[in-house]
C-alpha cells in the first residue's frame, strides 16, 4: 500500500501519483502518475491492461508500492465536469466499507452510465466559471504577485464567464489554479441560465395550498428547528397530509438557498410527484433521477444537481448518490418500502445511506494537500425525514428508543375524509366463485349502482398460479426452477415468473395424458374475467406488470381512472402505492393469507404495510370508504390491527415476537448467498465459508448452511449462510476479517454475494 502524502508541498510541475477508483472487482485503488492539477474527485481516463478505462481520482500519494517505471501515466483528465465533491467521496467510501463492496465498483456505480464512459459529455449547457461575490470584491492589486496563473484567471473572468477549456488555454497549470480559486470561493461554476437569473437571488414562488393542521405544523416546526443533523420519523396515517409537510419543509429550505433530496420508492410515482412539486414551486428547478430516464437526460439532470442549479432532486434509490453542493434536507417517502434496497451489485439500502449522508458532512481527502476541509460545512449535517403510514420496524424501533424523533399525524388532513371501515370476510365457510365471495360481489354491485369506483387487489398476476391434472395431480412446474409455471390464459402460455421460461399450454397432461387440466388458485386475469362475466356492463381495468408493459400504458390508464371511465380496477401492488383516486370508495383484498405462514419473518410486516396502503386508497375525498378482506384468519392480530387502524398495536406485537426470536431490529444480519450449476459445489463453498467464519472466533452468531427460499432458479442451485450479531460494530469487524477469506476460497463456477442488512430470505 502506498503511504499518503503528509507534508503538503508538491514540487512544481512534478509528476505525482494519484490513486484511482476503477470498476474492477478488487478492493484496491490503482496508482497512476499525473501532472499536478488533477483534483481529487476528477474523472480520468487511464490504461488498464490493454484497455482504456474511466476512473475517479480518490486521492494522491507521494509514493507507491509499485516500482516507479511500472506506474503508467493518466491518459487524459476528463475535466469537462466538476470533480466529485469530497462529501460524495466520503459517502461512497462509507458504502464500500459498510456493504463490503469493492470501492472502485461502488464509486463507478454511483455515476450515470455516460459518465462511466470516456465519450465526451456534451452539455446542453456547457459549464462555465464566473467570479463569485467575494471574487468580485478582491483587490487584484493586493493579490500575491507570485500567483501569476490565479491572477490571470481572475482577470480573465472579470470580462465574462468562461468555460474550463477557455481557462485551460490561459496556462498549462490553469486547471490547478482554477481548483484553488474554486476552493477559496472566489470563482464559482455556473450555467448560462443561472448567469441570467441566479436562483438564489430571485424570489421563489410558493403556492401555499392549505393551512396546516396543528399536527402538520408541529411536524414542520420540529424539523425546521433542527440544527444540523436530526432523523425524524414522520408517521402519518394514509391521507394525513405527509406530502404537505414535505412541501412546507422544502419551502423553508429553498428559501435559504438549500437543495432538497426527495427519495421515493417507485419510478411510476415520479412523473406525478414531479408535476405536483412543480406546481407548488413553479420557479425552483426540479430534476428527477431514476433508471427509467434515457442516459443523456439522466446525465444532464445529475449535472444540474451538481452545479447547484437544480434545487429539488426527486428520485428513486440511485438518486441518493447525487452530488448536491447545497444539500439542506433529505426526505425519504414510504421509507418502509423494500425497493429502497438494491438486490444486486452494491446491495445498499438507500434509506440507510441517506441517513448516513444526512448525519455526516465530514469531508474526506486522502493525502491531498490542497483538499483542505472547509470548516463551516464539515460537521453540520442536515435533517432527514422518513415518512410512512406503516414505518419499518427498524425505524419505528429507533424512534421508540429515541435515536429518531417521532412525529405523528393521527388523522386525515381533510376533515371530511374519514379512514375507511375495514371488514373481514371469513373464507373458511364462504362459497367462492373464482376466488370471490358473495358479500364481495354484493359490495361491488352496490358501488356500480352508485357510480363509484372499486379496486380489487390481488398480489398475483396471470390467470392462475399453477395448472393441475385432475387425474394424476401433475402440476405445471418450471424445468429450470423450484417454482411453478403461471397460467397466462390470454396468451395461452405457461410462464415462469422467476426465469421467464415459457411454453404453450399443453392439451393433455404430460405425465398421464388426461385432457382435463384445471387452473388452481387465482391471479389478476382470472379475477378480471370472472368479474366481467358477473358484471357484463361494468368497465373493468386490469393493472399489473403485464397490462402496463408498454411505455405510457400506465399513464393512459391513470387518466382513464381519473376521468371515471373505469368502474372496477383489478390489480397488484402497483395500484396500492401513492395514488389518489377521489371516486374510489371500495377496496377488496383477495387471498392475503400466504404471507401469514411464510418462511420470511418479514412477510407479515410487509403484508400489513401493503394492506394499510391499499386500504388507504378508499374514501380519500369525502365519500366514506370501505375495505373488505377475504381471509381464513379474520381473528389474526394483523387483521385486528388493520380494522382498528392501529399500527402501534401491530408494531408492538411484531417487536415482541422479533425480540424473543432474536430477529431484526434486535440483531444485525449479513447473508452470504451462493449459486451454481452444481449443488455440491455451492454447498461446499458455503461450508468452507462457514468454517472460516467460526475459525475467526469473533462474537457473532454463525448459522448453518441452508437452501434458499427458492432453492433452484434458472437451473442454478441456491443456498445461503446467515451471520448475525446484537450490535453493528462486532458484525462489521467480523465481516472485515471474513471478506478476504471469502475472496480466497475457490469459487470459479459459482456466483456468490454478501448482503448486509438483507431484506430477502
Ligand atoms: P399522505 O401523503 O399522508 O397520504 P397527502 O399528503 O396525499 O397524504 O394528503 C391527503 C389529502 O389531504 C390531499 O388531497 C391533500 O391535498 C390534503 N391536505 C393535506 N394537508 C391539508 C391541510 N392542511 N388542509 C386541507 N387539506 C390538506
Ligand atoms: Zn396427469
Ligand atoms: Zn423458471
Amino acid at each position: 500500500m502506498s503511504r499518503p502524502e503528509k507534508s503538503g508541498v508538491m514540487p512544481p510541475h512534478s509528476k505525482h501519483i494519484v490513486r484511482v477508483a476503477l470498476d474492477i472487482p478488487l478492493a484496491t485503488l490503482f496508482d497512476y502518475t499525473a501532472a499536478d492539477g488533477v483534483a481529487v474527485g476528477q474523472r480520468v481516463l487511464v490504461p488498464f491492461g490493454r484497455k482504456q478505462v474511466v476512473g475517479v481520482v480518490m486521492g494522491c500519494a507521494a509514493d507507491s508500492e509499485l516500482a516507479a517505471e511500472r506506474i503508467k501515466p493518466v491518459t487524459r483528465v476528463l475535466d469537462e465536469i466538476l470533480p466529485l465533491s469530497a462529501e460524495l467521496l466520503t459517502l461512497l467510501r462509507f458504502c464500500a466499507d459498510y456493504y463490503h463492496h469493492p470501492l472502485g465498483m461502488t464509486v463507478l456505480s454511483a455515476l450515470p452510465a455516460r459518465l462511466r464512459s470516456s465519450q465526451p459529455v456534451t452539455f446542453k449547457e456547457a459549464l462555465q466559471y464566473t467570479l463569485s461575490a467575494s471574487g468580485r470584491a478582491l483587490d487584484l492589486g493586493e493579490f500575491p504577485k507570485r500567483k501569476v496563473v490565479q491572477q490571470r484567471i481572475l482577470t480573465a473572468l472579470q470580462g465574462s464567464a468562461l468555460s474550463a477549456a477557455q481557462l485551460r488555454a490561459l496556462s498549462p497549470s490553469a486547471a490547478a489554479a482554477l481548483k484553488v480559486l474554486l476552493e477559496a470561493g472566489w470563482v464559482e461554476p455556473v450555467t448560462p441560465i443561472t448567469l441570467a437569473l441566479s436562483p438564489r437571488e430571485r424570489e421563489l414562488t410558493f403556492n401555499n395550498a392549505h393551512t396546516l393542521t396543528t399536527e402538520q405544523q408541529q411536524a414542520v416546526d420540529a424539523v425546521a428547528q433542527s440544527n444540523g443533523y436530526g432523523c425524524f420519523l414522520l408517521h402519518g396515517v394514509t391521507g394525513s397530509g405527509k406530502t404537505e409537510v414535505y412541501v412546507h419543509l422544502m419551502n423553508h429550505v429553498l428559501r435559504q438557498g438549500g437543495q432538497v433530496l426527495l427519495l421515493v420508492p417507485e419510478i411510476n410515482l415520479t412523473p406525478q410527484l414531479e408535476n405536483y412539486f412543480r406546481s407548488r414551486f413553479p420557479d425552483a428547478e426540479l430534476v428527477s433521477l431514476h433508471s427509467g430516464l434515457a442516459d443523456g437526460e439522466r446525465t444532464q439532470n445529475w449535472l444540474r444537481a451538481q452545479s447547484g442549479q437544480a434545487r429539488i432532486v426527486l428520485g428513486t434509490r440511485l438518486a441518493v448518490f447525487t452530488p448536491l453542493p447545497q444539500l439542506a434536507l433529505i426526505i425519504v417517502d414510504e421509507e418502509h418500502d423494500s425497493s429502497f434496497k438494491q438486490q444486486d451489485g452494491l446491495r445498499y439500502s438507500a434509506r440507510d445511506v441517506a441517513i448516513f449522508r444526512a448525519s455526516t458532512r465530514k469531508e474526506y481527502a486522502e493525502g491531498c494537500p490542497t483538499a483542505t476541509p472547509s470548516p463551516s460545512r464539515s460537521q453540520r449535517g442536515v435533517p432527514i425525514v422518513l415518512g410512512s403510514a406503516t414505518p419499518s420496524l427498524e425505524s419505528y424501533y429507533n424512534a421508540q428508543s429515541g435515536r429518531y424523533k417521532l412525529l405523528q399525524l393521527t388523522a386525515r388532513a381533510l376533515a371530511a375524509a374519514k379512514l375507511p371501515a375495514v371488514h373481514c370476510i371469513n373464507t373458511s365457510n364462504a362459497l367462492l366463485h373464482h376466488g370471490i365471495s358473495e358479500p364481495l360481489l354484493a359490495a361491488l354491485e352496490q358501488r356500480l349502482q352508485r357510480g363509484e369506483q372499486s379496486l380489487v387487489f390481488i398480489n398475483r398476476r396471470g390467470y392462475a398460479p399453477v395448472l393441475m391434472c385432475t387425474a394424476c395431480g401433475w402440476l405445471s412446474g418450471c424445468a429450470n426452477c423450484a417454482g411453478k409455471l403461471v397460467l397466462h390464459l390470454r396468451d395461452r402460455l405457461l410462464r415462469c415468473h422467476h426465469c421467464g421460461q415459457q411454453q404453450r399450454v399443453p392439451h393433455a397432461c404430460p405425465s398421464c395424458g388426461n385432457t382435463d387440466l384445471q387452473p388452481v388458485g387465482i391471479g389478476t386475469q382470472r379475477v378480471e374475467s370472472a368479474l366481467q362475466e358477473h358484471f357484463p356492463q361494468a368497465r373493468i381495468l386490469r393493472v399489473d406488470r403485464d397490462s402496463t408493459r408498454n411505455k405510457g400504458a400506465w399513464n393512459a390508464m391513470r387518466r382513464q381512472i381519473h376521468d371515471e371511465a373505469v368502474d372496477i380496477l383489478v390489480g397488484t401492488q402497483m395500484l396500492a402505492k401513492g395514488h389518489d383516486f377521489p371516486n374510489l370508495t371500495l377496496v377488496c383484498v383477495l387471498n392475503p393469507d400466504s404471507a401469514l405462514y411464510s418462511s420470511d419473518f418479514r412477510a407479515s410486516e410487509k403484508l400489513f404495510a401493503q394492506l394499510a396502503q391499499v386500504a388507504g386508497r378508499a374514501g380519500r375525498a369525502g365519500k366514506p370508504g370501505e375495505v373488505l378482506i377475504q381471509t381464513a384468519f379474520p381473528d389474526h392480530p394483523l387483521f385486528r390491527a388493520l380494522r382498528e387502524h392501529d399500527y402501534a398495536a401491530w408494531a408492538k406485537i411484531l417487536l415482541t415476537e422479533r425480540q424473543s426470536a432474536g430477529f431484526p431490529p434486535f440483531v444485525y444480519q449479513a447473508m452470504l448467498r451462493a449459486e451454481g450449476k452444481q449443488g455440491t459445489e455451492v454447498f461446499a463453498f458455503l461450508q468452507q465459508a462457514r468454517k472460516a467464519a467460526t475459525a475467526l472466533a469473533l462474537p457473532v452468531e454463525v448459522y448453518g448452511v441452508v437452501p434458499a427460499a427458492m432453492p433452484r432458479r434458472a437451473n442454478r442451485i441456491r443456498a445461503q449462510l446467515l451471520v448475525q450479531c446484537a450490535t453493528r460494530k462486532p458484525l462489521q469487524q467480523f465481516l472485515r476479517a471474513w471478506r478476504p477469506l471469502l475472496d480466497a476460497l475457490p469459487a470459479q463456477k459459482l456466483r456468490w454475494s454478501l448482503d448486509i442488512d438483507p431484506l430477502e430470505f
